[in-house]
């Protein structure tokens, strides 16, 4: 049986997690990375290492992009040696970044215009989850081209989730970072004013992790917090722009809001004082 073709462009954190499950899962998996050495352990484990976005994408069934931001996800597809030229007809064009709703509109229009069919498909969870093949993806596109996809995306997530048409995949995965970066930044201060004071830190702590705001990224980020463990889940820069992606959603539907830039003002000090290639739980360090 010949086994479906798929490329990962983009192999940080995330898809490097991504890119081994498809390899688990069977694919056929052609990976391309801008900083080779990335590459090299999934060749170990059996992917082809692609030269260029382009010969990743020749010949590839499903194409998966997991890569910093827009203008890197509009290089990678569309510049010198994009995948997207050497996509055959018929073939998907898939993103996972988390990306803003502009930019992936525009670059559904220029897939259809090559007969490439695109899908956004932007995830929640984190490091462990894409490790682990236990991502959810936030699909938007045409419901055929999900089906399509399926196999695929089941390899690397536990759930997915039909939001509607391009665009409405990363409106929702901005928002759902919004939340996040604000409850970080948010922690941050809080644990800080808990230092400051001189209380039993483990214990005021738990009092929040036990109470009303208690949520998974809380206690993980707490606990990273406290124990001043940074390696990095997600990088500093990466929920900065995620919360300036959200912040220009939400001043593109005429909604004030103060609070999508003062959470990442907690991520841009963090960036500017050396924590930049550390964990979000760093964010606490400059208010130590
Ligand atoms: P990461 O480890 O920093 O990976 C970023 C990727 O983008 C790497 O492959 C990097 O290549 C590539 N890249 C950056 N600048 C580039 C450039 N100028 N040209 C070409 N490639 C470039 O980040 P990540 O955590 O995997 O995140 C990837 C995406 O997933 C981001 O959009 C992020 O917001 C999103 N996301 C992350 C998480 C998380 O918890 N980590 C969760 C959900 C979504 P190099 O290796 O050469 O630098």
């Amino acid at each position: 049986m010949t086994r479906m073709k798929v490329a990962v462009l983009g192999l940080g954190i995330m898809g490097s997690g991504m890119a081994r499950q498809l390899l688990a899962a069977g694919f056929e998996v052609a990976v391309w990375n801008r900083s080779a050495d990335k590459a090299q352990p999934l060749a170990d484990e059996g992917a082809r290492i692609a030269a260029s976005p382009a010969d990743a994408g020749n010949g590839a069934a499903i194409v998966i992009a997991m890569l910093a931001d827009d203008a890197v996800s509009r290089a990678v597809w569309t510049g010198e040696d994009g995948a997207l030229a050497a996509m055959h007809e018929g073939a998907i064009a898939l993103d996972s970044s988390t990306l803003t709703s502009g930019w992936v509109i525009e670059l559904a229009a220029l897939a259809e215009a090559r007969g490439v069919r695109f899908l956004e498909a932007p995830v929640t969870g984190s490091r462990d989850q894409a490790a682990q093949g236990a991502l959810r993806f936030l699909v938007g596109g045409a419901a055929d081209v999900l089906e399509a996809a399926r196999p695929v995306l089941d390899a690397m997530g536990s759930a997915t989730v039909h939001l509607g048409p391009v665009g409405s995949g990363a409106t929702v995965k901005l928002a759902n970072n919004f939340l996040c970066g604000v409850q970080a930044a948010s922690l941050a201060e809080a644990l800080a004013l808990f230092e400051k004071r001189g209380l039993n830190v483990e214990q005021a702590v738990s009092v929040l992790t036990e109470g009303a705001p208690a949520s998974p990224l809380l206690k993980a980020v707490s606990r990273r917090m406290l124990d001043r463990a940074y390696d990095p889940h997600f990088f500093v820069p990466l929920m900065a722009k995620d919360l300036s992606y959200a912040g220009q959603a939400l001043a593109e539907a005429g909604i004030p809001s103060a609070i999508a830039e003062a959470a990442r003002k907690r991520f841009l000090d963090a960036a500017a004082s050396g924590h930049g290639e550390q964990d979000i739980a760093s964010i606490i360090e400059p208010l130590r």
